[in-house]
């Protein structure tokens, strides 16, 4: 027997028209890619976007067209994600951090007919605009005094003009194609993680929740993630949905320029991987700057150090939460947030959960297996893969690339490794491909990278193994120092004793200018490795001369 309520297909639309209809007068502020900040509101945001609906069917556009944008967080962008998606288009966001080889690759992959892109772009798309055969417009995302030199793009503002607000959105089945991200392809091509708008919809009204990132009408939020990147964590939707006050940074993410947004614009809340907080915390820290609106800050993308969850406790008050995601699971997986039986333990205490990446929310079931797929144990300790089911994990990839992606079960493997203990809080001890094999046993990378990244000198720590001829691989810590600073391996070996096991200790710590960051601002460690590939521990070669 079916139930009797109203069919109401969960799409995105009725996000901005809800913002529309019960916030339309609260503010998104943006810093402008043109330099100053600029204000509008949602009712603006939704006329905007209608007519650039009807700027993209003029142009030819229909349900199904994949439209990508290359655009930094702005209030433009919002009206370019609305305006596409309310029709039915698959907008297609593309990240500016990739190498311009790989986004022609998936730009084609995608055969996006449309793009939309800040001015920071024109330079890549002008160059390689003749390997880009699908796409037949390119729309700058600014006025007619600013389009620079790129022939034939149009205008946003001009389009924006010439087109009325009336038009249709939704009227199609949820489970139609809203969004296209690829992963950033740290092993082979990128892939395409098609978001439906149900999918947007429920990860949206779950991620509201108060345990996950609980933004309230109350909220004056930056999102610092980009919206390139896994959806900015879906705060372009939720902000809307909740009706928060939304203050997008634009192309500036330096410790100075986000500080002085976060105080201008009294943002309470905001989320953002770890080294754009790290960059926060020592701008803060050299010119004596203080935090007085922000509450709230979530941390996820990459393992969040201790050192920044209590700088900003103990300096600034501001409560972090630690989160773990992929493109894949739109992204929002799982947040350390307390449960009663936390939340009554000590300060410290608690802390021990807080930097675990945390328990997952309604509608993610979360699993760790072996290799030969025995579930395994929440005990805390025992690690295996992680997989992930629910509906707004990814069933499958753009275009059936990389075959079959679940189990039996219709479990995601998510390549990380992990830990669940009794609480159901997870750890991750490393991806798959970077945990180190030592002796058949494995050693984190993470955990050794975190606890040194705490040291005074550190700006940033890696860990790699390297091949050895006794144990197969044994750990390498490569240190970025501080600039200034001074550091021996001794003293950094000294740093992790009692904090990891003994057998974990790295074999030898390298002092190195840079540590490379990839697309989405984590190590690099594919890089590293190749970079490294001539290195020999000096434990290797004793035991080669012995
Ligand atoms: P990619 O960087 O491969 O494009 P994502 O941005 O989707 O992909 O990254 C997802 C991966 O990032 C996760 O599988 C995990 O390895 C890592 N990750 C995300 N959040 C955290 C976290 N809080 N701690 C440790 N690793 C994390």
């Amino acid at each position: 027997m079916l139930g009797l309520m109203q069919n109401w297909p969960l799409t995105v639309d009725k996000i901005i028209d809800h913002a529309n209809h019960w916030h339309g007068s609260r503010e998104v502020v943006s810093r402008s890619i043109e330099g100053p900040i600029v204000r509008t509101t949602y009712a603006r945001i939704h006329d905007r976007a209608k007519r650039l609906s009807n700027a993209l069917k003029g142009l030819g556009i229909q349900a199904g067209d994949r439209v990508a944008t290359l655009a930094w967080n702005t209030g433009r962008h919002i009206e370019a994600w609305y305006g596409i998606m309310g029709i039915g288009a698959v907008c297609h966001t593309l990240n500016p951090r990739l190498f311009a080889e790989q986004l022609c690759y998936i730009i084609n992959h995608a055969e996006d007919q449309v793009i939309f892109t800040d001015l920071t772009f024109l330079p890549i798309l002008i160059e390689n605009r003749a390997k880009l055969p699908t796409v037949k417009h390119f729309i700058v995302m600014t006025d007619e005094g600013h389009m620079g030199g790129f022939p034939g793009a149009l205008c946003f503002e001009t389009l924006i003009d010439q087109n009325s607000a009336d038009c249709a959105w939704g009227g199609f089945d949820e489970n139609t194609a809203a969004g296209l991200c690829y992963t950033s392809g740290t092993t082979g091509h990128p892939k395409g993680v098609l978001y439906s708008h149900r999918s947007n919809f429920l990860h949206t009204l779950v991620t509201m929740g108060v345990d996950v990132l609980g933004i309230s009408a109350r909220d004056t939020v930056l999102p610092v993630v980009p919206m390139f990147h896994a959806n900015a964590w879906g705060l372009a939707l939720s902000g809307p949905a909740a009706g928060s006050k939304l203050v997008m940074p634009g192309q500036k993410l330096d410790g100075a320029s986000v500080h002085e947004l976060l105080e201008t614009e009294g943002v309470t809340f905001s989320a953002a991987v770890p080294t754009v907080w790290q960059m926060l915390l020592t701008h803060l820290r050299q010119t004596n700057g203080t935090l007085s609106t922000l509450k709230r800050v979530v941390i996820g993308g990459s393992a969040v150090p201790e050192a920044i969850v209590r700088g900003f406790r103990d300096e600034y008050g501001v409560d972090v939460t630690h989160a773990w995601g992929m493109t894949e699971t739109s992204p929002l997986g799982t947040q350390a947030t307390p449960n009663a039986a936390i939340a009554a333990m000590g300060e410290e205490e608690q802390l021990r959960y807080k930097l675990k990446q945390g328990r997952p929310p309604i509608a993610i079931e979360l699993k760790l297996q072996d290799d030969a797929g025995v579930e395994l144990p929440h005990d805390g300790t025992t690690f295996g893969k992680l997989k992930v089911r629910g509906p707004f994990v990814a069933g499958a990839y753009f275009r059936g690339d990389g075959g079959q992606i679940l189990d039996d079960a219709g479990f995601f493997d998510t390549g990380d490794v992990a830990t669940l203990d009794e609480h159901g809080f997870m750890q991750i001890t490393d991806r798959a491909k970077d945990v180190i094999k030592s002796g058949g046993e494995w050693i984190s990378s993470i955990e050794i990278e975190n606890i040194a990244m705490g040291h005074p000198k550190a700006e940033l720590a890696a860990v790699i193994g390297v091949l050895h001829p006794k144990w197969d691989e044994r750990p390498l810590l490569l240190v970025k120092l501080k600039a200034g600073e001074q550091g021996t391996k001794d003293e950094f070996l000294a740093f992790l004793e009692g904090k990891i096991a003994k057998w974990w200790t790295p074999d030898d710590v390298v002092f190195v200018d840079d540590i490379p960051l990839g697309a989405t601002g984590k190590i690099d460690k594919k890089l590293i490795r190749d970079r490294m590939k001539d290195y020999v521990l000096p434990t290797a070669k004793a035991k080669a001369t012995a």
